[in-house]
């Protein structure tokens, strides 16, 4: 895709699942890739350091640079470091992948203050910031920047029993247009994808149960759930220079969820 070979990308969340795939899609697309993880390395179990080193190696494998940049993205003093080191490192930063997200399961009258906090602080707020900061050091540089929001379809189906998370993503639809809208003139590109029900550990407790899965599915136009490389896709398409004149979108990678499947068949008569 046009337009990506040497740019510098900072993945957040990019430990796992549509994080990963992003960070080495962009790698084969010829950018320098930062992937940001939460956990400390002390906290962080072999195995997730053991899949962090091997997407560092996909990524070199690439011929570009990689770098692990440790990070809670709903901690702010976290966010200006893990930008700064990236821009020490790299010497820029031209592309924001904001992917980190959480969702917590209750009844919402039921939802602890805590739980409701805690999901925006990483799923918005965290957004926000990393963008802000981005934003940042795009215009002190006077260079160009992309960002693009790992959003959801529940930024507009909504999600009983996960309010905090439908509502952290429909702002995330905000945010998009609100920062594309105020930066267009300078240069900075603002867009999301919105993924449906993918294959990752979010999904944890359908993807290992045939049954549930298949049931999931069947809520799916196109029968099955997608994949983190699916949505990689998508998001080195928004980050090049084929998206050049598209800003403020989100793009619904989806099979079809989004075009309400329960009237495939007339139900209204
Ligand atoms: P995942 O659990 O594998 O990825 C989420 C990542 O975010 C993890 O690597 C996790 O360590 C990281 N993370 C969580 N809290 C963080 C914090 N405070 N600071 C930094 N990183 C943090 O699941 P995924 O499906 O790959 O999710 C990636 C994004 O895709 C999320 O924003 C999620 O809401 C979105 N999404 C996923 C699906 C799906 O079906 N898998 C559907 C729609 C949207």
């Amino acid at each position: 895709m046009k337009g990506l070979a040497g740019k510098n990308a900072l993945i957040t969340g990019a430990s796992s699942g549509i994080g990963q795939a992003i960070a080495i899609r962009l790698a084969q697309e010829g950018c320098n890739v930062a992937i940001n993880y939460r956990k400390s390395i002390e906290e962080a179990q072999d195995t997730e350091m053991m899949a962090m080193q091997a997407a560092c190696g996909q990524v070199e494998g690439c011929g570009v640079r990689s770098l692990l940049v440790q990070g809670d993205v709903s901690q702010e003093a976290d966010i200006l470091s893990m930008v700064n080191t990236v821009v020490e490192t790299f010497g820029s930063l031209d592309i924001l992948v904001n992917n980190a997200g959480i969702q917590k399961e209750s009844p919402s009258h039921e939802t602890s203050t805590q739980d409701f906090d805690q999901v925006l602080g990483v799923n918005l707020r965290g957004a926000f910031l990393c963008a802000r900061e981005t934003i940042k050091h795009c215009l002190s540089q006077g260079h160009p920047g992309i960002i693009i929001n790992v959003s959801s379809v529940h930024e507009s189906i909504p999600r009983p029993m996960y309010a905090s998370y439908s509502i952290s993503k429909g702002g995330m639809e905000n945010l998009t247009k609100t920062l594309a809208l105020e930066y267009a003139a300078r240069g900075i590109r603002v867009n999301a994808v919105a993924p449906g029900a993918t294959i990752t550990p979010i999904n944890q407790d359908w993807i290992d149960h045939p049954e549930k899965q298949a049931r999931v599915e069947s809520h799916i136009p196109m029968a099955r759930a997608g994949t983190p490389e699916e949505m990689a896709a998508s998001v080195a398409f928004l980050a090049s220079d084929d998206a050049s004149y598209i800003t403020g979108q989100t793009l619904f990678i989806d099979g079809g969820l989004t075009l309400y499947a329960d009237f495939r068949e007339a139900w209204s008569a």
